[in-house]
């Protein structure tokens, strides 16, 4: 009896110590696997459809704004014009008023004999003063027409005036609303960040995964990726991954968003060799937007779980491959600066998840959030599962 107890007890214990794996460790299927990556395939194609029709977009505005300016400085030059024929109109009407006043005083101070009719109409014709009457008449009234046209002009060029301003006004508006757009368009385009794998990267990774996972003996729809086959030799245990260095920079909230790595330096600067934190494998060796050089690794936690870690901004690789296994000794590559970045240094993120894979980080947007809500429920990554000093240039020199 006593010994059916115990031996249920022991059962009950065994069961109870598997059961945080099997719950914890997340279970995707070969089959799921495939079918995900048709699915991002269609996603990619689809964004590129739409960065496409975009980059469309955008080509269209910058041609309408270059219309646009290009009409509205002909409107300057036609306002130009309009000013000069103005100024001119005003000269004109002031002369004709001036010849008008001329005429009729040198009439009325001559008397008939007006030196001034005659340099005007010529000596020989003045000859009755009815006739040069009847000519001051005719040049007055003449002169008042003209004045009156010239008016008119003066009038409708600055009602055209008014209308090109209002145009340009209109115009200008329409150049603003475009810039708008085109800033939208170009934000949909390209999102930059520390780590920006983008889609296409996504999509490649998740392809050769499936490569990977078969050559690790996947083979049918049902077989559980790292149970069935793709088994981890990974024995949980985490080491920094330099041997002299120090933080230079913690998790936390940057400018908005979450720093999801620890960043570190060494006084090796670009020499310093950087080893993998555990035994692990090889997930993907890839470049990011910005041109960074990083390593992916896949590696089983102490709690079961599947973990991967981002090696980034690394100046070169060490000789290593896709799928490679790797020990605490192999050396990934060396410290550097590639990529979005300001200084030389290791940005290492380890998350308790599989990257492209689980469900939880399928893609790099559901990385982000899924690392996000770690971090609030107080895992923090890469600092709670390797030993590393809580204050910035505190240096190790052992791993
Ligand atoms: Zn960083």
């Amino acid at each position: 009896m006593r010994k059916k107890i115990l031996s249920s007890i022991t059962v009950l214990c065994t069961f109870v110590m598997m059961l945080p794996i099997s719950v914890l460790a997340e279970e995707v299927t070969f089959g799921q696997f495939q079918d995900d990556l048709a699915k991002a395939e269609k996603k990619l194609k689809d964004n590129n459809q739409s960065i496409n029709n975009s980059q469309n977009q955008i080509n269209a505005d910058s041609e309408t704004i270059r219309k646009l300016k290009s009409e509205i400085e002909a409107m300057g030059v036609e306002t130009n014009e309009l000013q000069q024929q103005i100024a001119e109109s005003n000269i004109s009407i002031a002369e004709r008023r001036q010849q008008t006043k001329d005429v009729i005083s040198y009439y009325q101070m001559s008397q008939g004999e007006n030196i001034y009719l005659e340099y005007v109409f010529g000596g020989e014709s003045i000859t009755d003063l009815v006739y040069r009457l009847s000519i001051v008449e005719q040049i007055t009234e003449y002169n008042e027409k003209v004045m009156e046209e010239l008016e008119n002009l003066i009038k409708a060029n600055e009602q055209r005036k008014v209308d090109l301003a209002n145009k340009e006004k209109e115009y200008e508006n329409k150049i603003s609303n475009l810039n708008a757009e085109i800033g939208k368009l170009t934000n949909s385009v390209s999102k930059l960040g520390e780590l920006s794998p983008g889609l296409e990267q996504e999509v490649k990774t998740k392809r050769e995964l499936v490569e990977s996972y078969k050559a690790q003996g996947c083979k049918n729809r049902s077989d559980v990726i790292g149970k069935d086959c793709a088994v981890s030799s990974s024995n949980g245990q985490f080491s920094r991954p330099i041997k002299t260095g120090y933080i230079t920079s913690f998790i936390g909230y940057r400018w908005g968003s979450l720093h999801r790595g620890l960043d570190m330096g060494s006084s090796l600067g670009r020499n310093t060799p950087l080893y993998s934190v555990g035994y692990g494998r090889i997930t993907s060796i890839w470049k990011d937007k910005n041109g960074a050089n990083n390593v992916n690794i896949e590696y089983r936690g102490r709690d079961g779980k599947y973990y991967t870690a981002i090696y980034a901004h690394l100046s070169r690789y060490g000789n290593i491959y896709k799928n490679m296994e790797v020990t605490p000794n192999t050396i990934l590559g060396y410290m550097g600066d590639t990529g979005f970045v300001t200084g030389v240094h290791l940005h290492l993120e380890l998350w308790p998840c599989r990257l492209y894979v689980d469900k939880e980080c399928e893609g790099w947007d559901e990385y982000v959030r899924f690392v996000n809500k770690q971090y609030k429920s107080g895992f923090k990554g890469a600092e709670s599962v390797i030993n590393f000093p809580n204050k910035t240039y505190q240096t190790w020199t052992s791993r």
